[in-house]
């Protein structure tokens, strides 16, 4: 799909190289089991770990090797997927289409089972989410989403190749946007849309969600094609 808009961002070269979160901070800056910082979150977690004992009900890390040039960011766990698993966009719809097109485009190397264990490795790229812990609903509130992002600016100041970021929905859009320190105005979300900030090329793709593709909102053909860009764009980078 050909980009709908490209946004040349340069005040967000600065934040890169003097981000709020410093790379050697990043790596200490991962949330504990038990973080505490969003109350209605940690109460969630709380209610699903009494529930549901066997289940990961933790903050959910990143998927992938931190040198990847790729990062991916999601909204937050799913309940029943990463939230149970322990690995972003594991065990859920998102996931099979996800992980399919990954592995489609070479971005990762196996058989997706929709298990952390399934051996699924994944190559030049990394999955996060915009919200480590699973929200009811589905829906982190606004300030969940700001107290989570010191996490976000740790995951992508710990890749120092980060070339490309594909971004899930215009929730984790807006954030991201943020934890880049560009202005909303200066690149609106669209899906297949492009922007340019410093170095790095951010992807805008509709959210690979059930309901994204039950009501046709998303193709499977529309979602490759972002990957497909994002392929052309590393291999000519
Ligand atoms: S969403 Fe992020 S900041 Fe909030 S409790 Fe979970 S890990 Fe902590």
């Amino acid at each position: 799909m050909r980009k709908s808009s490209t946004t040349e961002v340069t005040r967000e070269s600065r934040r890169l190289s003097a981000g709020p979160v410093s790379r050697s901070v990043a790596r200490e800056s991962e949330p504990g089991r038990d973080c505490p910082l969003c109350p209605r979150l940690a109460a969630f977690r709380e209610e699903i770990r009494a529930r549901e004992p066997h289940w990961f009900n933790s903050p959910v890390p990143p998927f992938g090797d931190r040198e990847a040039a790729l990062l991916i960011v999601g909204l937050a766990p799913g309940l029943q997927g990463a939230n149970r698993t322990g690995r972003p966009f594991t065990g859920d719809y998102a996931g099979d289409l996800l992980y399919g097109t990954l592995l489609e485009y070479g971005f990762a190397d196996g058989v997706y089972q929709a298990r952390p264990d399934d051996g699924l490795r994944l190559i030049n790229c990394r999955l996060g989410n915009a919200v480590h812990c699973v929200p009811p609903q589905n829906k982190p509130l606004p300030i969940e989403i700001k107290t989570c992002r010191p996490f976000l600016i740790a995951t992508r100041d710990e890749m120092p190749k980060l070339r490309a970021v594909v971004i899930l929905g215009r929730v984790a859009h807006d954030t991201t946007l943020k934890a880049f320190g560009i202005r909303a105005a200066d690149a609106p979300f669209g899906h297949g849309a492009e922007h340019q900030a410093g170095n790095i090329r951010l992807f805008d793709s509709y959210h690979c969600s059930r309901y994204n593709t039950n009501t046709g909102v998303l193709t499977p053909a529309m979602f490759k094609a972002v990957f497909a860009r994002v392929k052309a764009y590393l291999a000519a980078s």
